[in-house]
C-alpha cells in the first residue's frame, strides 16, 4: 500500500481523508503538478514548483509550503514508496470552510488542503508508445480561457482522451479559431524541416515546463524554433509532429486524423529531442 502526505502527515492511503466540503471537490478550486521521477530523482523540479506559485498566485490562493519544505515531501514519498521511475502528484486546494459558498473563504481561517501522491511507472523512460508514435484526432477546445493555470478542471481533457479513445486513437489536440491550442494533457508541435514550430506561450495553453526544456535544447542543438499558431491542416502536411509533458518526455505523433505524417514512422527530430531531453534532464535532476 502506499504512503502519502496529506496536510502535514504521511498517511497509507487508505487513511487520507479530505472533507466533502473541500472546495476542489465542490468547484475544482484546486491547482496541481506532476513531477516525473527517473532513478529515483525529480526531473524539472524548480520548473514544477515556479509553475505552481504562479498558479497559486494567479488564483489568489495562499502557498501551503515553502520550496524546501515541498521537495522534502517529494522526496520522502519516493524514498518510502520506492519510486525508482514513476510520478509524484501534487495538489493543493483552497480548503474547506465547512460549508459550499461560491465566494472564497478567509485564509486566514481556512487553510488550503496538501496532498500529494507517488504512482510507480518502472520503465518510464522508455515505454514502447515511444517507438510507435501516437496517432491523434483533432477535437474543439472548449476549455475557459485560464489554460496558463494548471486547475485540476480536468473534465473536458478527459472527455477529448475518450473521444481519441473510442476513434481507435491515443490522444487529441484541441482546436480553436481554426487553430491547434495544444494536447489534452501536452503541447503540440510540427517540424518541417530543421524548424520546430509549436503555438507561443498565452492564457491559451499551459506553458510546459517540458516545452521550456525541450525548446531551450533544441536552439542548442542549432534546430530552428518558431512560436506561432498552426492549422490542424498544416500539421497534416508536416514532416514530424510530436508532443511534450512532464510524464511523456518528448513524444512522437504519427497520424492526424487518419492521416499518416512522413512515412507513418516516428520521425527523427523528435527521436532527437527525445533523447538530448532525457539525457540532459538527467543530469540535472535532484
Ligand atoms: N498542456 C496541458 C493541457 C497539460 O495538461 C500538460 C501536462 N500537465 C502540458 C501541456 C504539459 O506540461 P508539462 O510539460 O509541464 O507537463
Amino acid at each position: 500500500m502506499r504512503t502519502v502526505y496529506l496536510n502535514g502527515e504521511y498517511l497509507p492511503e487508505t487513511e487520507a481523508r479530505v472533507s466533502i466540503f473541500d472546495r476542489a471537490f465542490l468547484m475544482a478550486d484546486g491547482v496541481y503538478e506532476v513531477t516525473s521521477v527517473l532513478g529515483g530523482k525529480l526531473i524539472d523540479f524548480e520548473g514544477h514548483l515556479k509553475r505552481l506559485e504562479r498558479s497559486l498566485n494567479e488564483l489568489d490562493m495562499q502557498k501551503p509550503a515553502a520550496f524546501d519544505d515541498l521537495l522534502e515531501i517529494h522526496r520522502e514519498l519516493v524514498r518510502v514508496n520506492e519510486i525508482g521511475d514513476g510520478l509524484v502528484y501534487l495538489q493543493v486546494t483552497r480548503g474547506s470552510d465547512g460549508d459550499r459558498d461560491f465566494v472564497f473563504p478567509d485564509p486566514a481561517t481556512t487553510a488550503p488542503t496538501l496532498v500529494l501522491f507517488t504512482q510507480s511507472k518502472p520503465g518510464l523512460a522508455n515505454s514502447p508508445q515511444a517507438e510507435k508514435g501516437l496517432k491523434i484526432i483533432s477535437i474543439d477546445d472548449v476549455r475557459w480561457g485560464r489554460r496558463d493555470i494548471k486547475t485540476v478542471q480536468l473534465l473536458y481533457p478527459s472527455m477529448g482522451k475518450m473521444m481519441a479513445k473510442k476513434a481507435g486513437c491515443d490522444d487529441a489536440w484541441m482546436i480553436e479559431d481554426g487553430h491547434v491550442t495544444e494536447g489534452t494533457s501536452n503541447n503540440a508541435y510540427i517540424v518541417r524541416g530543421n524548424r520546430i514550430i509549436t503555438r507561443e506561450l498565452s492564457n491559451d495553453i499551459l506553458h510546459g515546463i517540458t516545452r521550456a526544456a525541450v525548446l531551450r535544447f533544441a536552439r542548442e542543438a542549432q534546430m530552428e524554433v518558431e512560436e506561432r499558431p498552426f492549422s490542424i491542416e498544416e500539421a497534416k502536411g508536416a514532416d514530424e509532429a510530436f508532443v511534450t509533458s512532464a510524464s511523456a518526455f518528448v513524444m512522437p505523433v504519427v497520424e492526424i486524423d487518419g492521416e499518416g505524417l512522413g512515412d507513418g514512422t516516428p520521425g527523427p527530430v523528435a527521436k532527437r529531442l527525445r533523447e538530448i531531453y532525457l539525457e540532459e534532464s538527467l543530469k540535472k535532476a535532484i
